[in-house]
């Protein structure tokens, strides 16, 4: 830039071109196919796929443990494509935390302290408030084999914090927990990096765990990243077919243009139906839409016509309290048709709600066009 002139920070982490193969004999494989990212401080990011996307392969290139094929790795601005991993300013976590067992609480997170000859005062003072920042203050004394897993898990979160890295990276790091404490480690993880403040990357194939920690979220496919988003742009607008059937339930139906209209394309769907989507298409495009369960309203009367609406048969209802799943068969019959997954809120009066949709019951479905 120009002297005088302001420039943006650069990304903590960014990634230009990067690729892995791996050979192994005459074999080789493409992990990673090609990634542009940019991290920013104090970002809370996720990379996000199915088992052997790449996540992984990914972190082990931005920690230096992998190197990569092509590209470059830069950390504040700086390339680092050579730099050995000891001599990053980043610090991983794995799902096997590895404490070491015949040291203390306190040891355990000391321990790289005391490797980089940091004076015995700070030690204690850094270590104290990185046990009190995992509310684990009260166990200082205790070995690792005397805590519960969510307790392990917190130890080996402040063993790497205590170095204070400019990020770190989780690879999976909740996935030897139970369902409840995962929930619970997972709000944990939010408030601590909003606390402290740094780059978080966070590696996980379960899409609700990032939804709910993340800024920003890429989704990972065989090597690339689909899409890279917010958790409300990603789930809300899936850009592809791939991103939508991965991130939280959809349902997909397919059909062909059949007309455009001021207001946007006739879609006539593989059951016969017509639906009204709001992108324009030329005729004969094959179009495919997905649409959220919650999206969908249930009703027995036809619903305006400016709603996307099919009609179809109730063939399964699940009630769950405050809210009920409906399936419904869209199409004549099983073989041709398709089962449309509906989530409605049971925030009116259930009596009626559950009197119009039974099995078999004759119902109207509509969405707003954009939802689709
Ligand atoms: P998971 O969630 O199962 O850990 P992942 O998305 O993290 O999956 P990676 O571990 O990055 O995926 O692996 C991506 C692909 O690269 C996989 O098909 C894997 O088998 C392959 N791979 C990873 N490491 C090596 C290696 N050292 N040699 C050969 N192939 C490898």
């Amino acid at each position: 830039t120009a002297a005088g002139m302001p420039s943006a920070p650069a990304p903590a982490i960014s990634l230009a071109g990067v690729t892995k193969t791996f050979q192994s004999g005459r074999e080789s494989f493409t992990a990673v196919g090609g990634l542009d990212l940019d991290i920013q401080a104090g970002e809370f990011f996720s990379l996000l796929g199915p088992s052997g996307c790449g996540k992984t392969t990914t972190m082990r290139m931005i920690a230096g443990f992998e190197e990569p094929t092509t590209g470059v790795v830069r950390l504040d601005g700086t390339d680092v494509t050579d730099v050995a991993p000891n001599h990053r300013d980043v610090n991983m976590v794995f799902q096997s935390y590895a404490l070491f067992p015949h040291l203390s609480v306190a040891d355990n997170v000391a321990f790289g302290l005391k490797r980089k000859r940091v004076g015995k005062a700070e030690t204690d003072r850094r270590v104290t408030e990185m046990l009190e920042l995992v509310e684990l203050g009260d166990q200082a004394k205790r070995k690792p084999s005397q805590l519960s897993g969510g307790q392990r898990q917190r130890v080996a979160l402040a063993r790497a914090l205590v170095n204070q890295p400019r990020a770190l990276l989780l690879d999976e790091p909740l996935a030897a927990l139970d369902l409840k404490l995962r929930q619970a480690m997972q709000m944990e993880l939010k408030r601590i990096q909003r606390d402290i403040g740094i780059t978080f990357i966070y590696v996980t194939h379960d899409q609700g765990e990032a939804l709910t920690m993340s800024d920003r979220i890429a989704v990972m496919n065989g090597g690339y990243v689909e899409q890279l988003g917010t958790p409300a742009e990603i789930y809300e607008r899936p850009a592809t077919r791939f991103v939508a059937e991965f991130i939280g339930t959809s349902n997909l139906l397919t059909g062909t243009a059949a007309a455009t209209t001021s207001e946007g394309t006739d879609v006539r769907l593989d059951c016969g139906q017509h639906v009204r989507i709001a992108e324009r298409l030329s005729e004969g495009t094959s179009v495919d839409i997905t649409v959220r369960p919650e999206k969908i309203q249930l009703s027995t009367e036809p619903p305006d016509a400016s709603m996307s609406r099919v009609r179809g048969t109730v063939t399964d209802t699940v009630y769950l309290g405050s809210s009920t799943h409906y399936t419904v068969l869209i199409g004549s019959d099983t073989a041709t048709g398709t089962e449309i997954v509906v989530f409605q809120q049971n925030d009116r009066d259930l009596s009626a709600a559950d009197a119009i949709a039974g099995r078999g019951s004759e119902v109207w479905l509509s969405w707003r066009p954009t939802h689709s």
